[in-house]
């Protein structure tokens, strides 16, 4: 206003009367010169700031407020259309958790009632059900432990993996037996579970924990027995929708190894992401689950399937 001839109040304001859906921020440039604040911003639709750094953060703000606007909507979808909760909820009143509280078998089998692929797997008491149930299933296959005692199967001997045919699964089961035994001796067993090997890819983990302030939380990390030595983890609240779980496999450091580096093959994307839209869903709605553990996902370039899972669950003894 002091130069008649600089002043832009009348184009500016015409501007944002043209672009009514636009959110418009100015710059006064120097001092405020008395009167141009107010002329701008009379008609409410432009705001000036004193400084461009923070025209351009209230900018950046609004995105964001778009995106968590965004986010809450699809938290009040309905996730019965996203996992079967009536089939869930009659697995989990079913479930017979381990002294320490864990689900093991029964937590592959709440995975797949959620829609996630768990590669075919069979219980075994003894030596002659081994070989029973072993007929059903397509070799290679491995063993694990079922035990109340054993948190970390690998640890203590209690996985042979890679079993080529019946004599090979005989002497795994023995050999499985005798390294227990010399693990810990006082370490109680009370079957094994024969599983089909799954076939060769990157191994990512599924975690979910309720925490006491923000609720259901999902957490995707690097996978398999380098899980705590990698610390690569990403979070969200639960549940998650395609375009968050898709964010929050770009954010991890092993993004690069999981899209394929130097000619190697994509591990198949999708199948992770609606892995972690499930999940998420199964968290956000089953409130007795406090904790879950899907370690490790193993993918390859044409899906992705559960090997092993814990899942804790609150008051159920
Ligand atoms: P734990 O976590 O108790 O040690 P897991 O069942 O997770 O036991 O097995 C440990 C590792 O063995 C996995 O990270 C994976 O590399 C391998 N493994 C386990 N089960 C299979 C399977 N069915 N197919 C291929 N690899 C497997
Ligand atoms: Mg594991």
């Amino acid at each position: 206003p002091k130069y008649e001839a600089y002043d832009c109040t009348n184009h500016i304001t015409s501007l944002a009367s043209e672009y009514p859906d636009k959110p418009i921020a100015c710059w006064s440039y120097g001092i405020d010169i008395a009167g141009f604040t107010e002329a701008i911003e009379k008609d409410g639709t432009t705001m000036v700031f004193p400084s461009l750094e923070n025209a351009a953060t209230t900018f950046a703000k609004l995105i964001q407020y778009r995106e968590n606007k965004n986010r809450l909507s699809i938290r009040h979808t309905a996730s019965a259309k996203v996992i079967d909760s009536f089939a869930i909820g009659s697995v989990i009143s079913q479930a017979q958790p381990g002294p320490d509280g864990y689900l093991f078998t029964d937590a592959l089998e709440i995975l797949q009632t959620c829609g996630l692929a768990v590669t075919p797997w069979r219980l075994a008491a003894n030596e002659e059900e081994l070989v029973e149930v072993a007929a059903n299933l397509t070799y290679p296959l491995c063993l694990k432990v079922v035990s109340s005692t054993i948190v970390h199967k690998s640890d203590s001997g209690g996985i042979k993996l890679g079993i080529d045919d019946q004599q090979g699964l005989i002497e795994a089961y023995r050999g499985l037996h005798s390294d227990i035994a010399q693990y810990d001796p006082l370490a109680k067993i009370d079957g094994v579970m024969v599983q089909e090997m799954a076939s060769k890819g990157k191994e990512v983990m599924i975690g979910g924990k309720r925490d006491p302030v923000f609720g259901p939380c999902l957490i995707l990390g690097t996978g398999g027995i380098y899980t705590e030595i990698f610390h690569d983890y990403v979070f969200r609240l639960a549940p998650v929708n395609e375009t968050e779980a898709e964010e929050m496999i770009a954010e991890l450091r092993l993004a690069p190894l999981l899209t394929g580096v130097r000619g190697e093959a994509s591990c198949h994307i999708p199948s992770i992401v609606d892995a972690l839209v499930k999940v998420s869903h199964l968290l956000a709605q089953c409130e007795e689950i406090i904790e879950l553990d899907v370690n490790p996902l193993i993918v390859d370039g044409q899906g992705a399937v559960v090997v092993d899972a814990r899942i804790f669950l609150e008051n159920v003894q």
